[in-house]
């Protein structure tokens, strides 16, 4: 009989915990507003370059770390393929969707994430290299938007940061972009374009293992949850190119997504869905138990974490507008992107006139046959998709003609700097 009640005991604890969804989670689950978060991204990172994405080479160890440590995405989009279309819509979860984005202005936001748990009684600070916050930074704690700064002195002003006392839990952003940058020049890579890249990810891996061992020796990894991404990928050689900021291939979309923390979020765990980078708030927002903006495009990934129901909008949409490398080019190009299909809309330069490219991503994942006028059907569909889409765009933001003056000066003299014009 004690045998039994026993039994039964144990049965019913089994279940509770199942079915609170915390499974073997710790006492955090119920108290996660006190989560710290840091979020860690690293410009022009491309996924399979990590060998915990199937690199064959094993550079990355601290990174390869972390996703064991937590779980991993395969098949997170970006929603641009340059850091200003990127950054803003995975900060506000909303789509930029602006066909002529000049100098940079974004439309205001009710949903930027750091403002929000700014308000929600967060530390917020951001420590970014590519001066990469596009929102007003004087509504934050700290934030630090910095051009020409080196892994070195980022990671040093956050670890800084981290070793004073806390009186609130807080959120970090820190982008990195000795990867976007490599400090080996081309000759000293023996003009080895891929060794180049390779060499810039290996330092940026070395500095978020400082991270992760700064939190450990803090003891504050047991409840700071940590999540790395980047804001785009990079094209290393595929369809002509060696940079981002164009067509909005695969390579240049396809980033990883790692989320780590202990008794949060299981241990090696990879997940398959396609899912976008615009959905980082809202799954912030969920583990905080915090209510989602209605304005929010993206969805918590937090159920499919926990294995719980998961409904996610199937068709992931992404954008790039150019024309400030090339005097008098101008095109705009986005595309939706489904698990298995992909439709590239360009708008050409200099026209109204449209360009299509379909692709059949299980069969063909390099994007090298354009089946638009094969496949009818699909394209039809998907071309819908990306016209409904569309249509939501928003109002381009008129700013003070004195201030937008400045800004598009300041955005010249960066671009030239960073040698993106003569
Ligand atoms: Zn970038």
């Amino acid at each position: 009989m004690k045998k039994i009640v026993v039994l039964m005991l144990i049965v019913l604890v089994m279940a509770v915990v199942y079915f609170s969804g915390a499974g073997d989670f710790g006492d955090l689950f119920n108290n996660k507003r006190s989560l710290n978060i840091l979020f860690i991204t690293i410009d022009a990172l491309r996924k399979d370059h990590l060998t915990c994405y199937g690199y064959k080479k094993d550079i990355t160890p601290n990174i390869d770390r972390l996703a064991r440590e937590g779980v991993i995405f395969t098949q997170a989009i970006s929603q641009g393929s340059s850091t200003h279309y990127s950054v803003p819509s995975f900060l506000s979860s909303i789509y930029v969707r602006i066909p002529q984005l000049k100098n940079r202005f974004y439309p205001p936001t009710n949903t930027n994430l750091p403002e929000i748990l700014k308000e929600k009684g967060y530390f917020v600070g951001i420590m970014g290299a590519n001066a990469v916050y596009p929102y007003d930074q004087t509504k934050l704690d700290l934030c630090e938007n910095i051009d020409d700064i080196q892994a070195e002195e980022l990671t040093r002003r956050v670890v800084e940061f981290l070793r004073k006392e806390q009186d609130k839990p807080f959120f970090f952003w820190i982008h990195y972009w000795d990867v976007h940058t490599p400090r080996l020049s081309l000759a000293e890579a023996g003009g080895d374009k891929i060794l180049q890249y390779d060499t810039g990810l290996i330092l940026a891996d070395e500095h978020v293992g400082i991270l992760l061992r700064e939190l450990e020796r803090l003891n504050l990894d047991k409840n700071t949850l940590v999540i790395l991404s980047a804001d785009h990928g990079e094209g290393l050689g595929e369809h002509g190119s060696w940079s981002h900021g164009g067509i909005v291939w695969d390579e240049v979309l396809r980033v990883p997504l790692i989320f780590k923390c202990p008794g949060v979020i299981p241990k090696q765990r990879r997940f398959d869905n396609q899912v976008g980078l615009i959905d980082i708030g809202p799954t912030i927002l969920d583990i905080l138990r915090l209510d989602k903006s209605e304005e929010m495009e993206g969805s918590s990934l937090f159920p499919l974490i926990l294995n719980k129901q998961f409904i996610h909008c199937p068709y992931i949409f992404s954008e790039h507008y150019q024309d400030e490398f090339k005097p008098g080019f101008d095109r705009y190009i986005c595309s939706v992107r489904t698990q298995d299909w992909k439709l590239i809309r360009i708008r050409v330069s200099g026209s109204e006139e449209l360009e299509y490219m379909l692709y059949n991503l299980k069969k063909d994942p390099k994007e090298l046959t354009n089946l638009a006028e094969v496949e009818k059907r699909q394209f039809e569909f998907l071309k819908q998709r990306l016209e409904d889409w569309l249509k939501q765009k928003r109002t381009i933001v008129k700013l003070d003609e004195e201030i937008a003056k400045d800004k598009a000066k300041e955005t010249v003299e960066r671009l030239r700097r960073l040698g993106y014009m003569q």
